[in-house]
């Protein structure tokens, strides 16, 4: 499990030409590889969720895993029983053996917590998987001005800005239209990427 809870290593903002520049040329390195994403950087429009654009694409679109926390947290904040919002089978939650095993339950082909008015029903106890969309921290180390995937989270996360070793970008899903919003700040920025490397090594 990684530490995400504390402050990233210091950082000069607003960001300096030089990150810019680095954050850069790993995005280009690595994005041959992440078809799905777009590099977000400060300055970039912000995100606002607007679902009757795209139709709750997301919603739609993608099978969400879920993991112990959330299903507690579900239960919590909603009163429902397991079997009401995960994939079940005669009564009982499916699981797969991955470390967030239980599915979100789906209807008509999208998520079965989705409203008619296109917002989530559950919105206070929905997975980390939906407090996360459409955001991603992808890795990359730059040695000799060459790119790559690093698959040394905790490396990266320890050296993610030093500007000698392994990046950690903040990525969005280009399927998504809702950045559309104010230019996103410095400050913002580093928040966002913060709280999306929080939920991506949730438990
Ligand atoms: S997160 Fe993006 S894809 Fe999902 S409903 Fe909102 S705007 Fe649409």
């Amino acid at each position: 499990m990684l530490a995400t809870g504390g402050p990233l290593p210091a950082y000069p903002f607003p960001m300096d030409e030089a990150r810019f520049a680095l954050h850069h040329q790993a995005w280009k390195g690595i994005s041959p590889r992440y078809e799905a994403y777009a590099l977000l950087l400060p300055g970039d429009p912000s995100f606002i969720c607007q679902p009757h654009v795209c139709d709750a694409h997301c919603c739609r679109k993608f099978s969400v895993s879920v993991g112990e926390t959330d299903r507690a947290r579900m239960e919590r904040e909603t009163a429902l029983a397991p079997v009401q919002f995960l994939e079940s089978e005669a009564g009982t939650p499916i699981t797969l053996p991955l470390a967030k095993p239980y599915l979100l339950r789906r209807a008509e082909n999208r998520c079965a917590m989705l409203a008619a008015d296109l917002g989530c029903s559950v919105y206070s106890g929905r997975p980390d998987a939906c407090r996360q969309y459409p955001y991603q921290v992808l890795f990359a180390s730059v040695e000799g001005g060459i790119a790559r995937p690093s698959r040394d989270e905790a490396l990266a996360l320890l050296a993610s800005d030093s500007g000698a070793g392994p990046v950690a970008l903040l990525v969005r899903h280009i399927e998504c239209p809702g950045f559309t919003g104010e230019p996103l700040s410095s400050a913002d920025w580093r928040t966002l990427r913060q709280s999306t490397l929080a939920l991506q090594f949730a438990p």
